[in-house]
């Protein structure tokens, strides 16, 4: 690991401040359960982190009223173990447990979830030139196309990066419509989560849509009735601890057998969050069953296309998408 430096200020402006003072090469760090592993690799090189540990309510978790607010430095496990998220919207508490292990949820932050990097295999164990790497190098090339791309994204791919978007709780956030409130240098906004990821194109490096020395203060998701019949069903190598190969965020409002309206977002086989609104159309008004889920779940994947090894993600993925419905239909109100 190159050397650095480091502080911890105790307030957003000081946060923004310190960030702007050390320049380009520095990044902010919460739970550091993802960037320290970078640096540990060689990928990501900061000259200065600014940790947004200590700073004043940014662990803030407020699920009164009608918008829930997470505060951006809040540990992942705390989220989860919120009465109001567990209980009314478990499509946010599930992704949120079904990531990563207990000890790293407990250290991992919601706001540092959204920004984690791909675990693509080339970009992350290639530093030094051992694999070319559009992402870490731009214009370097690709080592995963044509290469081993088992996990690679069937959705949103380019000719220059197919690397899947590794998050769960962004999945359930796109679902649910969240937003994200960020503070830098130039003030202070609020967009969709959606907004905050780039699709590969030609310029796979640049990943988000934040600019630079912008913090994640918050992230707000509308309280909807849709919440209590949700669920994220996320089919992985093993049980324990692991990325998704192919998972499915899904929050239903039904009236009887018939939906009312569906929310799906997708993960694992995406190189952004998936919004699947052409899977939210076969489902709108529909009587639901089985048959129509899969269905549903088809729709998702009418536009993928698959590289070498990873074909079978787009039937996995539709068969996913059906036992999330029907898994969120079976949840009592
Ligand atoms: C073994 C292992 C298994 C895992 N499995 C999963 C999994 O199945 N699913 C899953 O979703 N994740 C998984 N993870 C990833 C884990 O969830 C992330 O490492 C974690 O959420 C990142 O949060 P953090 O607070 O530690 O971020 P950090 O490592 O501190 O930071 C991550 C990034 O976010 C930026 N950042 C952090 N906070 C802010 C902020 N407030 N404002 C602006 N920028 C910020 C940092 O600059 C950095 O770029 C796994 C990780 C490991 C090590
Ligand atoms: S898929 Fe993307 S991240 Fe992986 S090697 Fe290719 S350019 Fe790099």
């Amino acid at each position: 690991m190159e050397p650095f430096t480091y502080t911890r200020p105790t307030s957003v402006p000081a946060a923004i401040a310190a960030f702007a003072e050390a320049g380009e090469r520095a990044r902010y760090i919460a739970g550091g359960t993802t960037l320290y592993d970078l640096m540990k690799l060689g990928v990501d090189t900061p000259a200065h982190l600014v940790d947004v540990g200590a700073i004043a309510g940014l662990d803030r978790i407020d699920t009164a009223g009608d918008t829930l607010r997470f505060g951006g430095g809040a540990p992942m496990a705390d989220v989860a173990a919120d009465p109001v998220v567990a209980g009314e919207y478990p499509v946010l508490a599930e992704a949120l447990w079904k990531a990563a292990s207990q000890q790293l949820r407990n250290m991992a932050t919601v706001g540092g979830n959204l920004l984690q990097r791909t675990r693509c295999l080339y970009f992350r164990h290639g530093a030094g030139g051992l694999y070319p790497c559009n992402k870490r190098e731009p214009g370097s090339g690709c080592a995963a196309i044509g290469g081993l791309d088992r996990g690679q994204a069937v959705l949103g791919q380019s000719d220059a990066c197919t690397a899947v978007s590794p998050g769960d709780w962004p999945v359930a956030l796109v679902a649910l419509d969240a937003s994200v409130e960020v503070e830098g240098p130039e003030g202070a906004r609020t967009f969709p989560v959606a907004d905050l990821y780039r699709l590969p194109g030609e310029t796979p490096h640049l990943e988000f849509t934040l600019r630079p020395g912008e913090i994640v203060t918050a992230i707000t998701v509308p309280a909807t009735a849709a919440g209590r019949r949700s669920t994220y069903h996320k089919v992985r190598e093993r049980e324990s601890y692991a990325f998704a190969l192919a998972s499915a965020a899904v929050a239903l409002e039904m009236d009887g057998n018939t939906v009312a309206e569906a929310r799906i977002a997708l993960g694992g086989v995406a190189t952004v969050p998936w919004r699947a609104r052409a899977a939210e159309a076969v489902l709108a008004g529909a009587t639901l069953t089985r048959d129509r889920a899969l269905e549903a779940g088809r729709a998702a994947f009418a536009d993928a296309r698959s590289g070498r090894h990873n074909a079978f993600k787009i039937p996995l993925g539709a068969e996913t998408v059906a036992d999330a419905v029907m898994i969120a239909a079976g949840r009592t109100l």
